[in-house]
């Protein structure tokens, strides 16, 4: 069962400047790293992003994924060979770290928004 927690998210304009940290609900994901709302200068965008829990940074900047390319795309980030409960000096000098960033990000690029239906994401049908 999936575990809900409090998660303290650096809220950003877009200008990347922070704003803001803001306690937000979350779904852990992995050790250092929980499902969270994404924000969109400073607001609510709708999507989806996963959160580095040390630094509350969201590990891929933009609007977020509907909840299930989230959930597909963040399988880069939990396969990865990464201690992700590190600070976030830490990891932005990761080299695994990054590839499994841009992995992430690329694959939630994918998602079609508030139009997404999601079915390149599930199995065929037996
Ligand atoms: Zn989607």
């Amino acid at each position: 069962m999936a575990e809900i927690i409090t998660v303290n998210v650096l809220a950003r304009e877009n200008d990347n400047a922070p704003i803001d940290t803001i306690a937000l609900a979350g779904e852990l994901l992995a050790p250092g790293l929980a499902i969270t709302p994404a924000l969109l200068d400073g607001a609510l965008s709708g999507g989806w992003t996963v959160t580095h829990l040390p630094s509350g940074k969201a590990v891929s900047a933009g609007a977020g994924a509907c909840l299930a390319c989230l959930r597909f795309a963040a399988k880069a980030l939990v396969e990865a060979d990464v201690d992700w409960t590190r600070d976030g000096d830490a990891i932005k000098d990761d080299p695994a770290a990054s590839r499994a960033g841009h992995e992430f990000g690329s694959a939630a690029y994918e998602c079609g928004g508030v139009d997404c239906e999601a079915s390149h994401y599930l199995p065929a049908a037996a």
